[in-house]
C-alpha cells in the first residue's frame, strides 16, 4: 500500500456541520476547487466515493487504460512549481502515472486533510431562508454550505448494460469502469469483451495477449486513430517546461485545448492526391485530432467528411487481413461524430488466430446465460465478460444526485427533456450552484484539463465577486439559460454531430432525453464569452445580497 494510500484510508472521518463549499468529487475538477477556495480563504469539504483522489483514473484500471491527450498538455496549469518539478515518462501515459500524477499534486498541496474519501453524496437541497445548501452523504452526514460544486465528471457513471439476462452468467464479471484494484489473470481464460468504444478498443489487445480466446462483441464500429505512444524524450520535455506560459495560453486559445495549428483549406478544395498524403501524414503522427485537423470542413460537410472516412476504411483494410472482419470493423458514421479512439495495436488484434469478432448488427445479443452470451445464430461459450458499455455520460453523475433547488424542485425532474445550464456552468432555480464541465460547455470536446481549470477559476472568480461585493447568491435567469441552451443546439445544429447516435446525444442510456449536450464552439471562444460575461458583472445572472 502506497503512503497516498495509508493516508487517505486514515484520514479523518470527522464532517463538518458548516462550510462555505461543499465539492463534491475529488477528481482532478474537485482537487483544484479545493485548492482555489483555499487560496480565497474560504472552507470547503470534498466528498469522494472512491478511496482516494483521481476520479475516473482512480476507478479505469482496466489494462490498456491511457489518456488520450498528450501528457505535457493534460495536465494541471495552475502551478509553476507544480508544472517545473513534475516528470511524465510517457506522450500518452497509462492509468497508473496519471494517478500517480494525482496523487503527487493531493500530497503537494496537502488537499487529503479535507476530503472525505469512500462517501457518496446522495442528496443536497437549497434552504430558502437560510440561503444554503445542505448536502447528505450516503454515512448520514449533513453539511451545509454557501456553495455547491459538482465535480463529478462527465464519464463516471457506468451504463449498465442492458441485455437480457445480465445477472444470470455464472462466470466472472467486470466493467471496465469498476476494474478490481488487485487486477484480473484472465490466462487461459475464455473471454467475452461487450463494447467497441474507447474502453473496448484499449483493454482489447492487451486481453487478447492473455486470454485462450476472446470473443468481441461490436453493436457499432469504433473510428480509432494511432496513438504512436511513446517514451517522451528529455529534450521536448524540456522545450515543453521552458516556454509552458505560452504553451498554456495557445491551449486556451485554441479550439480543443491542443495547441495545433488550425486548418485553413477544405478537404474538397484539394485534390484527391494532395488529399491522400495529408492523411497519410496525419496517420503517422497519430493521436486524437490530427487526422480531423486536416482540413476546415471534416466536422461541417458529409462530402468533406467521407473522404476522411473512406481513407480510415482503407486504413482498416490494410490492417486487417481477413477481409470481412475488416468490413466489420469499418464504421458506417461520419469520422470524429462519436468520440474517436486511439489505439496501439488495436486493428492487428483481429489478425490474432485467438480473436473473433462477432457483428452484432448481423446476429444481435439474445441473451446471456448461465454459461456466456446467445447471439442470434449460436451461443458463444465464456470464462468472463467484460463490459466496455460505456456512461450515462455528462448528465449522468449530476441527476444521481437528488439535487433540489428553489421550492423543492428537483434536476433530474427539470432536465426530463434535456439539461439546461446557462454556460453549462449553472442552472436557473439553483442558486450558488456550480457544475465543473456541466452540459452546454465544451467538456468532452476538449482536453478537459483546460476546460475544468476554466471552469474551476470561473465559479472561483464568481464566488470571489460576491465576496468583495457583500452578495449572497448568484443564479442564471431562465432567459438566459434558454437562450444558452439555443445557442449550443444551433452551433450543434451546423456540425454533423448531431447526426449520429452517441453517448454525446444521450443516445446510448435507453430512455435519455437526445440532445447533444456540449458546447461545439471551441475552448477559446467560450472562454472569452465566460470572461467578458464576468467583466461586465455576470449579465444573465441574478446575484443578490
Ligand atoms: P462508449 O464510447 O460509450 O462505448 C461503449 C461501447 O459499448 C459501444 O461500442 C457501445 O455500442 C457498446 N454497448 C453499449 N451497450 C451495449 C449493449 N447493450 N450491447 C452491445 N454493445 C453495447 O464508452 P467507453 O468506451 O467507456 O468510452 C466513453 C468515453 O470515455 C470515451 O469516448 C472517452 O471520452 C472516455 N474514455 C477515454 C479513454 C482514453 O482517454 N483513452 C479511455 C476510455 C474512455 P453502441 O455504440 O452501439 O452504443
Amino acid at each position: 500500500m502506497s503512503i497516498s494510500d495509508r493516508d487517505a484510508r486514515t484520514a479523518s472521518r470527522t464532517v463538518p456541520s458548516r462550510v462555505d463549499a461543499v465539492i463534491v468529487g475529488a477528481g482532478f475538477s474537485g482537487m483544484y476547487m479545493l485548492h482555489r477556495l483555499r487560496e480565497m480563504n474560504l472552507s470547503a469539504i470534498v466528498f469522494e466515493a472512491g478511496g482516494d483522489v483521481g476520479g475516473t483514473w482512480y476507478w479505469n484500471r482496466y489494462p490498456g487504460a491511457r489518456v488520450d491527450v498528450e501528457s505535457l498538455a493534460y495536465s494541471y496549469s495552475f502551478s509553476a512549481e507544480l508544472e517545473q518539478e513534475y516528470e511524465w515518462l510517457e506522450r500518452y501515459p497509462a492509468q497508473p502515472e496519471i494517478l500517480r500524477y494525482a496523487r503527487h499534486v493531493a500530497d503537494r498541496f496537502g488537499l487529503r486533510r479535507d476530503i472525505r474519501f469512500d462517501t457518496r453524496v446522495t442528496a443536497a437541497a437549497y434552504d430558502e431562508g437560510g440561503r444554503a445548501w445542505r448536502v447528505r452523504t450516503e454515512h448520514g452526514d449533513v453539511v451545509t454550505a454557501r456553495f455547491l460544486v459538482m465535480s463529478t465528471g462527465c464519464v463516471s457513471v457506468p451504463k449498465s448494460p442492458e441485455i437480457p439476462g445480465v445477472g444470470r452468467f455464472g462466470g466472472r464479471v467486470h466493467h471496465t469502469a469498476n476494474w478490481p484494484h488487485e487486477g484480473v489473470d484472465l490466462t487461459g481464460l475464455r473471454v467475452g469483451v461487450i463494447g467497441t468504444g474507447s474502453s473496448g478498443v484499449g483493454v482489447i489487445p492487451l486481453i487478447a495477449e492473455q486470454a485462450a480466446d476472446l470473443t468481441v462483441f461490436q453493436r457499432t464500429a469504433a473510428y480509432s486513430f494511432p496513438a504512436r505512444n511513446r517514451g517522451l524524450r528529455p529534450e521536448e520535455i524540456a522545450g515543453v517546461k521552458a516556454n509552458y506560459r505560452a504553451f498554456r495560453k495557445e491551449q486556451r486559445e485554441s479550439h480543443f485545448g491542443i495547441p495545433v495549428p488550425m486548418p485553413t483549406r477544405s478537404a474538397l478544395e484539394v485534390s484527391p492526391e494532395e488529399r491522400e498524403a495529408a492523411y497519410e501524414r496525419a496517420w503517422e503522427i497519430g493521436g486524437l485530432i490530427s487526422l480531423m485537423y486536416t482540413y476546415t470542413d471534416l466536422y461541417t460537410s458529409r462530402e468533406a467528411n467521407d473522404t476522411a472516412k473512406r481513407f480510415v476504411h482503407r486504413k482498416i483494410h490494410q490492417m486487417v487481413r481477413d477481409p470481412r472482419t475488416a468490413a466489420d470493423l469499418c464504421p458506417d458514421y461520419p469520422v470524429g461524430t462519436k468520440r474517436p479512439c486511439l489505439d496501439t495495436g488495436y486493428y492487428e488484434t483481429y489478425n490474432r488466430e485467438n480473436v473473433h469478432l462477432v457483428n452484432l448488427r448481423r446476429t444481435p445479443i439474445a441473451e446471456i446465460t448461465e454459461t456466456g452470451v446467445r447471439t442470434s445464430d449460436r451461443e458463444h461459450a465464456l470464462d468472463v465478460i467484460v463490459y466496455a458499455t460505456g456512461f450515462d455520460a455528462i448528465t449522468g453523475a449530476l441527476t444521481s444526485v437528488d439535487i433540489r433547488g428553489r421550492g423543492g424542485v428537483s434536476l433530474r425532474e427539470s432536465w426530463r427533456t434535456g439539461p439546461r445550464a446557462y454556460l453549462g456552468i449553472a442552472a436557473a432555480g439553483f442558486p450558488n450552484l456550480f457544475m465543473i464541465t456541466g452540459p452546454g460547455s465544451p467538456s468532452v470536446l476538449s482536453n478537459m484539463m483546460v476546460s475544468l481549470e476554466q471552469h474551476v477559476d470561473w465559479a472561483a472568480g464568481a464566488i470571489g465577486h460576491l465576496e468583495r461585493n457583500g452578495l449572497t447568491t448568484i443564479e442564471p435567469t431562465r432567459q438566459a439559460q434558454d437562450a444558452w441552451t439555443d445557442h449550443v443546439d444551433l452551433v450543434a445544429a451546423h456540425t454533423l454531430f448531431p447526426e449520429t447516435d452517441s453517448w454525446y446525444t444521450g443516445a446510448n442510456v435507453p430512455g435519455k432525453p437526445r440532445v447533444f449536450m456540449p458546447y461545439a464552439a471551441g475552448v477559446g471562444q467560450y472562454r472569452k464569452r465566460c470572461d467578458d460575461i464576468a467583466a461586465r458583472g455576470y449579465p444573465g445572472f441574478t446575484l443578490s445580497a
